[in-house]
């Protein structure tokens, strides 16, 4: 027998939690369906040592909670994995949320019942949900690449995907360590791992640039002037491209002086980690701009590493800077002067194999005791289109999204009624502060969902022609960015096969909230609203 909601959530991470707590606020009854064995999200698989957030934490935490954001005290700068978790955990216990989530609950299938209006929800167990909406927060970036090499399973050593941290990680302590990967989770544990490793070799297709998070724990002092004028400086991160309070100095890159850059650039550099990308207002968007940014980055890297052919195989080459997503790192560079770390380019020669004993190349072998894959993940929609989602006419979002992704303001899917996207495809996800940007989200759904209710309605769809005009929106504004001349995950490249289009919206998060703000202006005219009496309003 199915059990009755008004709201079903999919995902019991940061998303999902707030959605919960929101939707609950409005006297609805809300589930959410967690796979897991604990809350957290990503946060509770990237266990890896030296994870941390790359977003300030004042910023990367809920706003919904005047005394919550009183009351937490961040101890660092950029917090670390563990400190996010409690945070998190601290949250559900203080709104008393877990009493809604069922753990170990895998989503196996979706399905939109036409009879009742209603979606039928199937968890690999057996259980089933019947919901009047469901939600879909499973994360932008939580669905792991599978990469495995040959001979893999000969290897005599132990294996580790970084987002699948296992809780009895192995002491790295005099151990031979190998890190293939080098995104954001590999820059992030290197340093920490060559510590304590006797050896570490970092396999390296593409060298990315990578800005100092210059991270350092929270003052007193710090910590009681954030608070002191939080609202300010949430409505800050709110009117800013990315959601981070960092606002564009309003000038190009090319119209001062190269002094003037340069005392700007090393300015941004020494405190802003991802601000260094607004430090004039073309830098993703002007190629010549964008060649001072990358020249200044390189120079950097230059200056702190000291072997001249690891320095060359470090400085990124041949896309702009800031069109892959940059790492904002902890000593990342400095680490490859340590003489137990070795860097070694899989472009020049490529992994061919796993042996018993390591990782062979086109040229040399290599013993390792431990191998880290920080390989990154399926980014966008691995996790939304693992579940069968099966909207109108037994049509799947699978089948829906064949040639890539497609909404109305990354929320909505037409064919999919209440059904419904937290920082999906199509809205400033991974281009944002992906918190504020869910909260941004969660509040304008709840309004909706007022307004439906006082109106008697139970059925919203998006329409065909909303979801055309916003791709095609959100196609225009990539078109006026750099970020179309590389192959990155924000454009499918991750995974072979996988349709070649940009996700997510650059139009930046104020942007972004001006178009919600005028969807519900205008009554939600991109989308259809009705009655339908198969279903009691919620
Ligand atoms: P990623 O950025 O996608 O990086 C994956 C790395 O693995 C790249 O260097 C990639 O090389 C390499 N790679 C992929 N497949 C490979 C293969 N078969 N053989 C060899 N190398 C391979 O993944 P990530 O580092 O996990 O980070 C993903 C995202 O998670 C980040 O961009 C960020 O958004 C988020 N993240 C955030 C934080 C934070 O907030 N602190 C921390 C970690 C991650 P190519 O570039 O050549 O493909």
């Amino acid at each position: 027998m199915a059990v009755q909601v008004d709201v079903l959530i999919v995902g019991a991470g940061f998303g999902g939690l707030r959605s919960l707590h929101t939707f609950r606020s409005m006297g609805l009854s809300v589930v959410a369906l967690e796979a897991s064995e604990a809350i957290g999200g990503v946060w509770n698989f990237n266990r890896y040592p030296g994870a941390r957030c790359d977003v300030e934490s004042y910023d990367y935490s809920y706003r919904f909670s005047e005394e919550l954001e009183q009351d937490w005290r961040w101890s660092e700068r950029y917090a670390t994995q563990p400190e996010i978790l409690s945070y998190i955990n601290h949250v559900a216990d203080r709104f008393d949320l877990r009493k809604h989530v069922e753990l170990n609950t895998c989503v196996s299938r979706a399905a939109f019942d036409e009879a009742s209006g209603r979606w039928i929800v199937e968890s690999d167990d057996g259980r089933s949900w019947n919901a009047g909406k469901l939600i879909l927060a499973v994360g932008q970036l939580s669905t792991p690449k599978a990469t495995k090499y040959p001979g893999q399973d000969s290897f005599n050593g132990r294996i580790i995907y970084s987002a699948q941290w296992p809780k009895d990680a192995p002491d790295f302590a005099g151990k031979r360590v190998a890190i293939i990967g080098t995104g954001s989770s590999g820059v992030q544990m290197t340093p920490v791992i060559a510590r304590v490793a006797a050896h570490l070799s970092v396999f390296q297709r593409t060298a990315n640039y990578s800005i100092p998070a210059a991270n350092a724990p929270v003052s007193e002092e710090e910590d009681l002037e954030v608070k002191a004028n939080y609202r300010a400086r949430r409505e800050a991160a709110r009117n800013s491209p990315s959601g981070l309070g960092f606002v564009p100095n309003g000038k190009s890159a090319l119209e001062v002086s190269d002094e003037e850059r340069e005392a700007a650039f090393e300015t941004a550099w020494n405190r802003l980690g991802f601000g260094f990308a607004l430090t004039y207002k073309d830098i993703l968007l002007d190629q010549t701009s964008n060649d001072t940014a990358s020249e200044f980055i390189c120079r950097k890297i230059a200056e702190q590493v000291d072997d001249p052919d690891v320095r060359e195989k470090l400085t990124p080459k041949g896309f702009p800077f800031g069109t892959r997503r940059p790492s904002v790192d902890s000593g990342y560079f400095q680490t490859f002067n340590r003489s137990n770390v070795t860097l070694i380019d899989i472009s020049e020669s490529p992994i061919t194999c796993f042996t018993q004993s390591g990782i062979r190349t086109s040229t040399s072998d290599h013993d390792f005791d431990i191998i880290i894959y920080a390989t990154g993940f399926d980014a966008f929609t691995g996790s939304l289109l693992k579940p069968d989602i099966v909207g109108r006419n037994g049509v799947t979002l699978r089948e829906k999204w064949s040639a890539g992704p497609t909404s109305f303001l990354g929320l909505g899917v037409n064919g999919f009624p209440n059904m419904f996207i937290i920082v999906g495809p199509g809205s400033p996800s991974l281009l944002s502060n992906v918190l504020l940007s869910s909260e941004e989200q969660i509040d304008w759904l709840a309004n909706l969902f007022e307004y439906c209710r006082a109106r008697e309605i139970n059925e919203i769809e998006v329409t065909a022609e909303a979801e055309r005009e916003w791709v095609a929106h959100v196609n225009e504004r990539a078109q006026e960015t750099l970020y179309l001349k590389t192959p990155s995950y924000y454009l499918g490249a991750e995974m072979p096969g996988k349709p070649r289009v940009f996700m997510p919206y650059s139009g930046g998060v104020r942007g972004y909230r001006r178009f919600l703000e005028k969807e519900a202006e205008t009554g939600y005219e991109g989308m259809t609203l009705s009655r339908s009496d198969r279903q009691a309003v919620a």
